[in-house]
């Protein structure tokens, strides 16, 4: 036998396993993590502090500490993901909406 056919006998084997080995290991292979969904005013977080997607909604009445202009693009916790919403570090695995606002903003740099 020589090298070559050696080579070609080799990489068919190989090649066989890997198709057949992918469809085997597909549902056993680390779970990506999941991309971020919108926070809903309906989470239970979301309520407990006061979580508006349009800060203009927010409740001054109850927020005392509410003032016009706090918005979550301008809070320390906001990481923008595009023009309109972000990531927020009180709400992880969601997206804030950049004009929304909840009570523990903190004037971001
Ligand atoms: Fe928005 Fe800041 Fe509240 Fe997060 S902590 S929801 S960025 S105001």
């Amino acid at each position: 036998m020589s090298n070559d056919k050696l080579t070609r006998r080799r990489f068919l084997k190989a090649t066989a396993a890997g198709v057949i080995a992918v469809p085997l290991t597909a549902g056993t292979l680390p779970v990506r993590a999941q991309e971020p969904v919108a926070l809903s005013e309906d989470d239970a977080t979301a309520k407990a502090l006061g979580y508006k997607a349009d800060a203009g909604a927010v409740d001054a009445g109850k927020y005392a500490n509410y003032k016009a202009g706090q918005d979550c693009g301008n809070c320390l916790q906001y990481k923008a993901v595009d023009d309109a919403q972000g990531t927020c570090a009180i709400f992880p695995g969601k997206l804030v909406a950049k004009a929304g606002w909840c009570q523990v903003w903190v004037k971001g740099g």
